[in-house]
């Protein structure tokens, strides 16, 4: 990024060196806190949040303001629906499950072990960090820390440089919840971030780009800090042979025009039968300009976050289109300006850059396939996608798609709905990421599953001590193991 472009929100390094004294004093108080009283009881846990909730519902109109301020443009619906209400759901989830989670779970001993008991018990890891990126501020930040309060850890968050009213505003919101020593958020830009990451946190989640999250890994293997990445990638939408092209095409450019195509699990690109491209590519125009049928200047429709951002996103169409593509803008293009329509691109190559890249904006490429394993051999030729959408396709379809291609995550007859179900786990595989949470999932990444064992004090183990070679060792290798077969005779 070059400096003329960098957002005005960025912070000064002066400012990034505060905030990163500030983190590591942040950190050693957490630490300290978490060692005084290492398992909090589920009561304490379900307070928390609780408190979590209220304030989300008190500071609902904050925080559609400070959404709207760092983009320009957000609709305050998308804010409440995702932001709001999106923690909301998980932490309702959390506080209704919440119970039976942390209870031990006995698991059966070896017939050997007869009479002892074994089970597992999950303990609060300690201090997690939680780091997030801009185009979902609060519920990618908030949703980690939904998971981290109901396993019973600190949590440290660190915001987006590019969202820095909502990194004032979690910070006020969150201290009138929780003592900084339970819950803290920090700002700061990519210096301020990377302090952050070498932080020895017990277990860090990481929202972001492959790209730097392959950084994030590395700056925790410095410390074996245990890692969950939630990265992005090329998300397809696959239309079936006999879809109803149109219902796939609004579903489709929905999912492109929600906060403007900048989430993780928007259908990247759309894969239709031969032929149909172009009646495809129509329909997705049609119902983009029945969503919106204005652009520039509807408070409704979310700007790109940054100038940075939007050339980019230009960028990609100029190269798609010098190297043959054909594009359709649905609606007028402001130009310059941040409110983008979506543009949908025909005739596309593997040679173009918007088949390399993640979109990450309001551009669709449509390519044709001749038969399902087509389809699906394509999916499989790139890096494993975060999210998988089929529209339209047969029940058998739908079981081969699951069998034959891998992915985070899949919805069917629509995009990103398994994302908002709070009871299935959120996480990608391969390049778009590792771990994952929300639900009880979520629980279980920032706990750490002890394995327990308590012997009988009548059990007799003694019994496999030295020496060696007694009758009931003898018989118990014997009907564990059973007798190795006889050697054949020497050949001569
Ligand atoms: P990014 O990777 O550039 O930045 C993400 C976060 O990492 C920011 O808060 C940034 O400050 C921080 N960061 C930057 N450099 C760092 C470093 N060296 N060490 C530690 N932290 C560092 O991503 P972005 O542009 O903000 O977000 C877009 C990407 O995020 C896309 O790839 C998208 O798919 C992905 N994403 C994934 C999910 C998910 O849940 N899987 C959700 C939203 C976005």
């Amino acid at each position: 990024m070059s400096a003329a472009m960098l957002p005005k929100a960025l912070p000064a390094a002066s400012e990034d060196a505060e905030e990163i004294a500030r983190m590591q004093r942040l950190f050693e108080r957490q630490r300290l806190a978490f060692e005084a009283a290492p398992y909090p009881e589920r009561a304490a846990r379900k307070a928390g949040l609780r408190r979590l909730i209220d304030a989300l519902r008190r500071h609902q109109d904050d925080i559609v303001a400070a959404v709207n301020g760092d983009f320009g443009v957000r609709s305050g619906v998308e804010t409440r629906m995702v932001e709001v209400m999106g923690p909301m759901l998980e932490a309702r989830h959390a506080l209704s499950h919440l119970g039976r989670w942390m209870k031990p779970r006995r698991r059966s001993t070896e017939l050997l072990f007869l009479g002892n008991r074994a089970w597992v018990s999950h303990q609060p890891k300690g201090v997690v960090g939680i780091i997030g990126t801009w185009n979902f501020p609060l519920y990618l930040t908030l949703g980690p820390l939904v998971a981290a309060l109901a396993a019973g850890n600190r949590a440290m968050i660190k915001v987006s440089e590019f969202s820095p009213r909502c990194t004032l505003l979690l910070r006020s919101m969150l201290a009138e919840c929780f003592d900084e020593d339970e819950v803290a958020v920090c700002g700061g830009g990519v210096a301020a971030a990377q302090a952050f990451n070498a932080l020895p946190f017990n277990h860090l989640v990481f929202t972001g780009s492959p790209r730097v999250g392959r950084q994030v890994m590395r700056a925790a293997a410095e410390r074996l800090t245990p890692v969950t990445l939630e990265l992005g990638g090329k998300s397809p939408a696959i239309v079936g042979p006999d879809a109803d092209l149109h219902d796939a095409a609004l579903r489709i450019a929905h999912g492109k025009a929600f906060n403007a195509g900048q989430i993780c699990v928007a259908p990247d690109y759309a894969l239709v039968p031969r032929g149909r491209s172009a009646t495809f590519a129509a329909a997705v125009a049609q119902a983009f300009t029945r969503l919106y049928p204005t652009v520039d200047g509807n408070a409704q429709y979310t700007s790109i976050i940054t100038e940075w951002h939007a050339a980019r996103l230009r960028d990609l169409l100029t190269d798609a289109q010098a190297k043959g593509a054909t594009l359709l803008r649905c609606g007028a293009d402001a130009g310059n300006g941040r409110q983008m329509p979506l543009t949908v691109v025909t005739h596309v190559d593997d040679g173009m850059r918007l088949m390399q890249e993640e979109i990450f904006g309001p551009i669709l490429p449509v390519l044709e396939y001749d038969r399902l394993d087509d389809a699906m051999a394509l999916v499989r030729r790139g890096e494993r996608p975060l999210s998988l959408y089929g529209l339209g396709l047969s029940a058998a379809d739908q079981a081969r798609v699951l069998k034959e291609t891998h992915a985070g995550g899949v919805t069917f007859n629509d995009w990103g709905w398994h994302v908002f179900q709070h009871d299935l786990p959120f996480g990608g595989i391969g390049q778009s990421g590792m771990g994952s949470y929300h639900g009880e999932e979520g629980f279980r990444e920032l706990s750490h599953a002890k394995a327990v064992f308590r012997r009988h004090r009548f059990f007799p183990v003694s019994l496999f001590y030295p020496p060696y070679g007694t009758l009931v060792q003898r018989l118990a290798l014997r009907l564990f193991i059973g007798a190795a077969p006889a050697k054949p005779p020497p050949a001569n």
